[in-house]
């Protein structure tokens, strides 16, 4: 079964003025489309195809010969999240448990927004900025290009995208007003706090399980090169 371009769950002009819906043609219909035709083609006839995507990125990573695959799967996995991570109705604050969460573990949702706002304005070139629960804490993280918490063993609640594919149209090089608008207006809150409880409900295990497969196979990448090492002086 190849992998399908999923639609946007909301019309694409429903993000106006914050997001246009050319924004949403081209990232949508052109970016987030090519990365999934293209780990379609990269994947046809090989042991991943038929797996999630989820298990491919995590076969992936961390390997170098896997990097085009890693970083298609991984694009496909992150722009479906973040489609769900906007919201017409987003913005402002959480409520309830998440928002107890964040007072607990940043201090205030200022200092959250804070330190949320400069990570994704910080982080160099193209890449994303999360929110992450990791152990049952809340943390924020960025990744660069493709990356994303799976790969370090955390939960994604909510993400940004700093691509400049994700603004240029809307805000040219303004990524600062980009996040901004993105925590003011657009932050799909109602999304991001059914995330933890998917975490609290038994992701634990897998996670665990999802760190061993990692330890596994960076075992297995140091042995290969151990190998290559010794056949090149053999
Ligand atoms: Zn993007």
């Amino acid at each position: 079964m190849a992998f399908k371009l999923p639609p946007l769950p909301y019309p694409e002009t429903a993000l106006e003025p914050h997001i246009s819906a050319r924004t949403l043609q081209f990232h949508h219909g052109k970016h987030h489309k090519k990365y999934i035709d293209t780990l379609n083609q990269l994947i046809e006839g090989t042991a991943f195809a038929g797996q999630s995507l989820e298990d491919i990125i995590l076969a992936t990573a961390d390997d170098l010969s896997q990097q085009k695959i890693f970083n298609n799967a991984a694009q496909t996995w992150n722009h479906s999240f973040f489609w769900q991570c906007l919201s017409p109705d987003g913005g402002g604050r959480p409520d309830g448990a998440l928002m107890d969460r964040i007072q607990a573990d940043f201090g205030s949702f200022d200092k959250f927004r804070q330190d949320f706002s400069t990570a994704a304005q910080g982080q160099f070139g193209s890449g994303w900025a999360w929110l992450t629960e990791d152990g049952g804490r809340l943390k924020i993280m960025t990744t660069g290009n493709a990356g994303l918490p799976l790969t370090h063993g955390e939960t994604a609640l909510l993400t940004c995208d700093v691509w400049e594919h994700a603004y240029y149209l809307d805000y040219q090089n303004d990524r600062a007003k980009f996040v901004d608008t993105f925590l003011s207006e657009l932050a799909n809150w109602k999304f991001a706090q059914h995330q933890p409880e998917g975490a609290a409900a038994g992701k634990e295990p897998r996670r665990a399980q999802q760190r061993g497969q990692i330890a596994a196979r960076m075992g297995a990448a140091a042995q290969r090169s151990e190998k290559k090492t010794s056949q090149q002086q053999g």
